[in-house]
């Protein structure tokens, strides 16, 4: 592989979500058009993409054959095949080092764990005996997860309040592989978002702190309100996991803040929701450092341009009211960065985001919720929508 010809770059997109849809944005930005592995149709980023194929992520082997560089935007490839294809020389990146504990969050557990860094007590759910296991050892309420990825629009993590709820859960999906793990009492969610060079050159991305509802992540604030122990904190762990799963591209580290600290809570190895604001927040969005990142390109500059960014989810409602029916009335409010990301409206569907910078967290908060509210059709009245 050629890597000092950007213009013959051959680098494949396993995925057509949002996040392939913005990574290909950046992409061409350097004169790359990469070629995408879509499911469908419509997908998003098939839709703005000249070079995409169609097929399930595991017909990938002919599809990397196309490819200098394979990258993925989302956890639903097989991994025997990935490891298989890295063998044979295809240039996966990030690579099945660093895709394994992502893909696969048993997996991810025991090697955090074994390397020291503070995770939440967890353990393979086979079944009923193990689940009696874990509550002898953990107090309800418990988490179970999905050892893989979920589906888009599926849950994979259930907050179990007693046995009961638990087999019912473990019923229910007795076809899926699953974990459990200690319920952690949240004082916030943080996500450290890395980007590192195969050689280990890395750049940090400032701390966000993400504000989930109903299990949906609604607004990304940063910098994360902490103190400067925790902020510092997370940033060596976020640099500490990426040179030990040697990753390549971006990693964005989930972190549970407890009363006693920071807890792992997930790893992804790819751009990250909580990193949309680095679209305008930084000279470098992490899209296209994940491109530099993953061809081995010198990584752009990550700080934040203002004092404060926010993003806030433009998820669809049961109305169905699509956002771009009231993008003209979005995009007079001043400030305001509007991304929709052309899906057919659905309940619960991120749609799009807003994203506003400004002088402190409420001021870029209250333009970005302004906006969204306008989006979605509600009035909005200063701090909150009708
Ligand atoms: P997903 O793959 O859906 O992002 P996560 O593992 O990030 O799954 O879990 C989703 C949310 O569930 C987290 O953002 C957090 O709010 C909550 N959660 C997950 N694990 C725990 C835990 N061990 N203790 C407390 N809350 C948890």
């Amino acid at each position: 592989m050629d890597l000092k010809q950007p213009s013959l770059y051959r680098l494949g997109i396993v995925g057509a979500g949002q996040i392939a849809r913005m990574t290909h944005q950046a992409a061409l930005k350097l004169g790359i058009t990469p070629r995408l592995l879509a499911e469908h149709k419509h997908d998003v980023a098939a839709q703005v993409a000249p070079d995409a194929r169609f097929g399930h992520p595991d017909a990938l082997s002919v599809f990397a054959e196309m490819c200098d560089v394979v990258t993925f935007e989302h956890e639903r490839v097989d991994l025997g095949l990935l490891k298989l294809l890295e063998e044979s020389g295809t240039h996966i990146r990030p690579g099945t080092k660093t895709i394994t504990p992502a893909f696969d969050k048993l997996h991810q557990r025991m090697l955090l764990s074994k390397k020291g860094f503070v995770v939440p007590g967890f353990a393979e759910l086979r079944g009923p005996d193990d689940l009696l296991d874990f509550s002898q050892k953990y107090s309800y309420p418990l988490v179970i997860k999905s050892i893989k990825a979920a589906l888009p629009g599926q849950s994979g993590v259930w907050i179990v309040q007693d046995q009961n709820e638990a087999m019912r859960v473990i019923s229910e999906h007795s076809a899926t592989p699953l974990m459990i793990e200690e319920f952690k009492p949240l004082l916030g969610e943080l996500v450290a978002i890395v980007a590192r060079r195969p050689g280990g050159n890395k750049r940090l991305y400032p701390l966000a702190e993400v504000f989930n509802r109903d299990g949906r992540c609604r607004e990304v604030h940063a910098p994360a309100t902490v103190g400067a122990n925790i902020a510092a904190e997370a940033r060596e762990l976020a640099m500490a996991i990426a040179d030990e799963i040697e990753a390549v591209g971006v990693l964005a580290v989930e972190l549970l803040l407890t009363s006693n600290g920071l807890v792992v809570n997930e790893l992804a190895a790819r751009p990250h929701n909580a990193g949309h604001l680095s679209l305008e927040g930084c000279p470098t969005s992490q899209f296209e450092n994940h491109i530099r990142a993953i061809l081995d390109l010198p990584l752009g500059a990550t700080w934040l341009r203002s004092k404060a960014a926010v993003t806030v989810n433009v998820i669809g409602e049961r109305d169905g009211v699509d956002p771009i029916d009231n993008l003209a009335d979005a995009l007079a409010v001043e400030g305001a960065h509007v991304h929709l990301y052309g899906k057919i409206p659905a309940p619960d569907s991120k749609l799009g985001h807003v994203t506003a910078l400004g002088d402190n967290i409420e001021q870029a908060r209250e333009i970005a919720r302004r906006a969204e509210a306008v989006l979605m059709g509600h009035r909005y009245l200063k701090g909150e929508r009708e």
